[in-house]
């Protein structure tokens, strides 16, 4: 028979072994045990699984707060009928997160507020929730961060640090221009992803004038090159966000 001190035992022995789920539901799954008469192994796959399914949620969660994103937006609370040149399937199949197994690249394309960083960001989020190392850095970042490694002789161990992400999203290219000697180094992280690595970058540039960007056509050319080799461009024409309570539609 089971005594007050072998219970006790148990949860001292639990709380040594920090499960700490296993200690909060202990008594539940005793009495579970008892009245429906389950066997040892149920028992232990019932208690294991709390614990398990906490530390699978705290992993996700710690997934996407390593992620940096600007912000938390999912894929639910973007407004399709804002914005209905955008494809929806195309976002599903996105979500899906079949372009990160193909080591394929996104690009979204279109003027400011229009929802690039939102819709990056959601699928952003996808990808860290199911435990792709994911992670969310603005243009200039980049390149400031890996000048900066350059300068203090780390260039080649930052490198690898970016390049080790399953998916990587690049805010914002386009928005600042890009020196020759900054462009070399966007190109050798572009260049070591290519074809292993998923990217996904955002821009209000079109590809044409990506040569006013980054200051050299032959860079420009060998960063579109690589970057668009496996990409799906996403191009959206509409209003911004942004600006949608300033100029009230019918379509609100
Ligand atoms: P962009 O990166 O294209 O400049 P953002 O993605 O940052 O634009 O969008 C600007 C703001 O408007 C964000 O807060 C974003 O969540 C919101 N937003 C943009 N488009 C939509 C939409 N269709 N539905 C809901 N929110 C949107
Ligand atoms: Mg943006």
């Amino acid at each position: 028979m089971e005594t007050t001190s072998n219970y006790r035992q148990l949860l001292s022995n639990l709380e040594y072994l920090k499960l700490k789920q296993m200690v909060l539901h202990l008594d539940e799954v005793v009495d579970f045990s008892i009245t429906h008469e389950v066997s040892f192994t149920d028992c232990l796959i019932r208690l294991t699984n709390h614990e398990i399914d906490v530390r699978e949620k705290n992993m996700i969660q710690s997934m996407v707060k390593v992620a940096g994103f600007p912000f938390l937006k999912e894929m639910n609370s973007f407004d399709f009928k804002f914005q209905p040149g955008i494809n929806q399937q195309q976002m599903m199949d996105f979500m899906s997160l079949r372009f990160i197994e193909n080591q394929e690249n996104i690009v979204f394309l279109g003027p400011s507020g229009v929802g690039k960083t939102h819709l990056a960001t959601s699928i952003g989020i996808a990808a860290a929730k199911k435990r792709n190392s994911t992670y969310f850095i603005k243009c200039h970042q980049l390149i400031e961060d890996l000048r900066k490694a350059r300068n203090e002789g780390r260039l080649e161990s930052r490198l690898k640090h970016y390049t080790k992400y399953k998916l990587l999203i690049i805010d914002e290219i386009g928005y600042l221009p890009i020196d020759v000697e900054d462009a070399k180094l966007f190109f050798q992280l572009i260049d070591r992803r290519y074809e292993k690595k998923s990217t996904i970058l955002t821009t209000n540039v079109n590809f044409k004038a990506w040569d006013e960007v980054f200051l050299d056509t032959k860079i420009a050319n060998a960063i579109l090159d690589r970057i668009l080799h496996h990409a799906t461009i996403v191009s959206i024409v509409g209003p911004s966000y942004r600006l949608k309570n300033h100029f009230p539609s019918d379509k609100e």
